[in-house]
């Protein structure tokens, strides 16, 4: 029996949070695990490219559409299966791949369950956080994400990879590298610790509690708990239009559009070298192997592009020079030509090639 219902031309613009781009020409929502293999065979049956949607807060659609299937992951539900741990100090949580992000990290926190609180306000789905190990003020859900269950298109089952095999590095995991295309994410499953302390590595959450909160902790000496740190990163991502907020026309974005560049030792201090006979000293911070991770908006802004920067339709934000925004009637064709203009100024200002975030789909 067809549990699937498969619809044709369906626009994807509004599925997006940058708003541009074609139709699929065909789509369906999954929302059961069982009807994955149907959606998988109706693809491959019609020789059809299939790809996987979640939130699509992360994703710049061509103009032209997706020409197969269009998958989008609505799987809900949040499990606390009894907890392996012998002292029962750590919760797992296993969560539906179609879950909003940020409900579940409210839930962790209803729970008193520590360890993605700094990831709170980052849009999208549950299951698109393993793609790109989804990070941001000094956490990444590859330090709580136990194990991914996911459909394997190649063998055409269901699969649980625990957390050594999704090879999880900076923005990076086999979902989007050398096995892009190859799983159907259904559940992924966290485990976080119970009555954690919250993190405050990242300065500026230190500075927000500093400027904000200094008495109060001055005076009680508590540190922050967890429902504070989560309203103060989803205060702090507001600030910068990193938060969607209905309304505000900076968040019609794909969030960061470049990635923060990492650069050997010596590719580095012919950058600081650069930027020193200009006067002026680029942000970085210490990378894995002695390498350093340069702050991708602050090149930006110093090739030119400042924030609230206009080209047609495209533009960037006026709150965050790294992100890139639909002015309002952008189609996909502007957002790349100031993706091309921006990556071209940088790279003749600074010698340095900026690498898209954002998943291109049907280029
Ligand atoms: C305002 C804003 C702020 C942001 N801030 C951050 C941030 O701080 N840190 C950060 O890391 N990212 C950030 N992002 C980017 C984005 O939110 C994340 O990458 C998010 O995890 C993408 O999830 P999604 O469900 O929207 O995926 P989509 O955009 O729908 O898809 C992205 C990729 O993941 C794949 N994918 C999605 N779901 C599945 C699944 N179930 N199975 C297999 N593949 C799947 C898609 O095929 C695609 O390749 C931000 C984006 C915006 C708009």
């Amino acid at each position: 029996m067809s549990l699937l219902t498969i619809q044709e031309n369906v626009p994807l613009a509004p599925l997006t949070t940058l708003q541009v781009g074609g139709a699929a020409r065909y789509f369906a929502e999954l929302k059961r695990e069982d009807e994955v293999q149907e959606a998988a065979q109706f693809a491959k049956t019609r020789d059809l490219p299939l790809f996987v949607l979640g939130g699509g807060s992360n994703l710049v659609v061509a103009d032209s559409g997706w020409p197969g299937l269009v998958l989008k992951i609505a799987i809900g539900g949040i499990a606390t299966p009894a907890t392996s741990d012998a002292t029962g100090n750590t919760v797992l949580f296993s969560v539906g791949a179609g879950v909003n992000w940020d409900d579940f990290v409210a839930q962790t926190i209803v729970q008193n369950c520590a360890g993605v609180e700094c990831l709170s306000g980052i849009p999208g789905s549950v299951g698109g956080t393993p793609v790109q190990n989804v990070g941001a003020y000094g956490q990444e859900v590859a330090a709580t994400i136990e194990s991914v269950r996911a459909f394997d298109l190649k063998q055409e089952r269901i699969v649980v990879l625990p957390k050594p095999a999704c090879g999880f590095r900076y923005r990076t995991s086999i979902f989007n590298t050398t096995e892009r295309g190859r799983y159907i994410i259904l559940r992924v499953n966290y485990r976080l610790k119970r009555g954690g302390a919250p993190s405050l590595k990242y300065a500026d959450l230190q500075k927000y509690f500093a400027e904000n909160d200094g008495e109060r902790v001055a005076e009680k000496k508590t540190p922050p708990s967890l429902a504070e740190v989560r309203e103060a990163v989803r205060e702090i991502r507001r600030s910068k239009g990193m938060l969607l907020v209905p309304g505000d026309d900076d968040c019609r974005s794909a969030g960061s559009f470049f990635k923060n560049p990492v650069l050997t030792e010596e590719q580095f201090k012919e950058l600081a070298e650069r930027a020193e006979s200009k006067g002026l000293e680029i942000p970085s911070y210490p990378a894995l192997n002695a390498q350093r991770k340069v702050a991708a908006a602050w090149l930006v802004e110093h090739s030119g592009f400042s924030k609230g920067y206009a080209a047609g339709a495209a533009g960037i934000s006026h709150k965050h020079a790294l992100a890139l925004i639909n002015r309002g009637a952008a189609k996909a064709s502007d957002i790349v030509r100031l993706k091309d203009e921006i990556q071209q100024g940088v790279q003749e200002a600074w010698g340095i090639q900026l690498e898209p975030e954002p998943v291109f789909v049907g280029f």
